[in-house]
């Protein structure tokens, strides 16, 4: 079962708005068509092999590191892959896209008196890249990396070290994220707005069940905003 978010009727309620990048603001496509297509077919090629036999030996590789902060550093897969992720992601930067209504919604919630604030997983080179291609940077009074912080957002005590270098009051924060485990470990942190997306990657179905309500479309999510 899915609950959708629509219009959210608590904006008085929030002091500060914490936003994920992939798959939240921006389509996720990018992420799942370069580990589950473009890596595997560099990495057959790199070692002369199948990309079915690419494809077994990288899920295996992808699932020992899943819900780490190696899952998400760019040098960490440089290295155990022998491939140069860093150049890889450049080649693709073109298909970096943002998700529909965002820059709206982003506009709007710069304009408002919350505190807007960036937290992402994913790695500083990555961001880089995504920013450069998109600009969505202007929107945010803050932007805050997981690697700088040394956890990723599902681990437990992420929460807590964010609030020591970004003091909110999580009575009054509210967060998006496509990840469900990041948002069970905000949630169990006591962060008290809670919100998933429905489809984070564009080519994908949308999610079918999720304990969290899902924003579809940001305008209609934020029209309550003054
Ligand atoms: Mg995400």
């Amino acid at each position: 079962m899915v609950k959708h978010a629509g219009q959210f009727e608590y904006w008085r309620d929030v002091e500060t708005i914490l936003l994920d990048m992939d798959g939240t603001l921006l389509d996720l496509y990018f992420d799942n068509h370069f580990w589950l297509e473009h890596v595997p077919l560099q990495y057959a090629s790199a070692r002369n092999i199948s990309k079915q036999q690419a494809h077994d030996e990288l899920m295996q590789q992808y699932r020992a590191a899943r819900g780490t902060l190696d899952w998400y550093c760019i040098d960490y897969w440089s290295n155990q892959l022998q491939l140069d992720i860093r150049k890889l992601k450049r080649e693709l930067a073109h298909m970096i896209a943002i998700r529909p209504s965002v820059s709206e919604f982003l506009e709007k919630i710069n304009a408002s008196d919350k505190r807007v604030v960036m937290v992402t997983n994913a790695h500083p080179a990555t961001v880089e890249i995504k920013l450069e291609q998109t600009g969505i940077h202007h929107h945010f009074d803050q932007m805050l990396n997981a690697h700088d912080i040394g956890l990723a957002k599902e681990q437990p005590g992420f929460w807590q070290k964010l609030a020591e270098i970004e003091p909110y009051n999580k009575q009054a924060t509210m967060l998006v994220d496509d990840n469900l485990e990041v948002l069970l470990s905000a949630h169990d942190y006591g962060i008290a707005f809670c919100f998933g997306i429905l489809q984070p990657d564009s080519q994908k179905q949308e999610i079918d069940d999720s304990a969290f309500a899902v924003i579809d479309d940001f305008t209609e999510f934020v029209a309550g905003l003054e």
